[in-house]
């Protein structure tokens, strides 16, 4: 009947990617964010922030990823 939901999100203008678990992040006075090679990155919380500075590229090139 209808396709399979993908798994691509649909993000509003003012949403983001977690890079770090995959959450969608919408922008605002509280949002927690990291400036990477200059690009703005959205996290969800501190932890996810944290993980994201200690190793970008891991998951920058790996994409979102739950837990390993
Ligand atoms: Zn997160």
């Amino acid at each position: 009947m209808h396709h399979q939901h993908e798994a691509k999100q649909e993000l509003g203008p003012d949403e983001h990617i977690d890079p770090v678990c995959g959450m969608t992040v919408g922008e605002g006075p509280g949002a927690i964010t990291f400036d990477y090679k200059g690009a703005k990155y959205y996290f969800c919380s501190p932890g996810c922030r944290r993980a994201f500075e200690k190793d970008p590229e891991k998951f920058l090139r790996g994409g979102p990823q739950s837990h390993m």
